[in-house]
C-alpha cells in the first residue's frame, strides 16, 4: 500500500516528495530564481540535476550549482523525515534557511574556493558571503637563508 505524502494528500513518491509537491516546488523556485534558471514544470528528478549541472559553462565538481541542488534534496528529505517521525511541521522557509545556512557554514569552514563560485560571484551576497579574489603570486613576507657549511650553531637555550 502506497504511503500518503507528509505534506499533502498525494501518494508519496520520490518524484512527488522531491519535485512536484507544493513544498518542494516552493523551495526549488527560491533557488532557481537566485541562479536565473527557469523552472520546467513536470521535470523528472534526474533531469533536475542535469538542469543545474548544465545551467552554466563553469559548473564542475564542487561548484555552487551542484552543491545547491544536493542540499535542496537533502533538506527536503530531512524535513519529510521530521514530519513523519518527529511530528515537526514541514516549512519551505525552514528548508530554504537550512540550505542558505549550510552554504554559509561551508564558506566559513573554507571549504569553498574561488573556482566553486565561478560565473556566480555576484550571487554570494544572497548567502552572506564575500569572496576575496586569490592573488596569483602572493607576496612572500618571510625569508630564511640556510647558513653556510662553515657556520657554527650557537645554542642559546
Ligand atoms: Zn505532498
Amino acid at each position: 500500500m502506497a504511503s500518503q505524502c507528509q505534506c499533502c494528500s498525494e501518494i508519496e513518491t520520490i518524484q512527488h516528495v522531491f519535485i512536484d509537491s507544493p513544498m518542494a516546488h516552493q523551495v526549488w523556485q527560491h533557488f532557481l530564481a537566485i541562479f536565473g534558471i527557469s523552472l520546467k514544470v513536470g521535470e523528472m528528478l534526474q533531469h533536475r540535476f542535469q538542469t543545474w549541472r548544465f545551467s552554466s559553462q563553469f559548473v564542475k565538481g564542487g561548484h555552487i550549482r551542484t552543491i545547491i541542488s544536493l542540499l535542496v534534496l537533502w533538506f527536503i528529505w530531512t524535513a519529510r523525515n521530521d514530519v513523519k517521525h518527529r511530528r515537526i511541521s514541514m516549512e519551505p522557509s525552514r528548508i530554504i534557511w537550512r540550505v542558505h545556512h549550510t552554504i554559509f557554514l561551508l564558506h566559513t569552514g573554507k571549504l569553498f574556493q574561488f573556482v566553486h563560485w565561478h560565473g556566480n560571484f555576484d550571487l554570494t551576497p544572497h548567502f552572506g558571503i564575500t569572496l576575496i579574489s586569490p592573488t596569483p603570486n602572493p607576496p612572500t613576507l618571510v625569508y630564511w637563508y640556510s647558513p653556510s657549511v662553515e657556520s657554527a650553531k650557537i645554542n642559546t637555550d
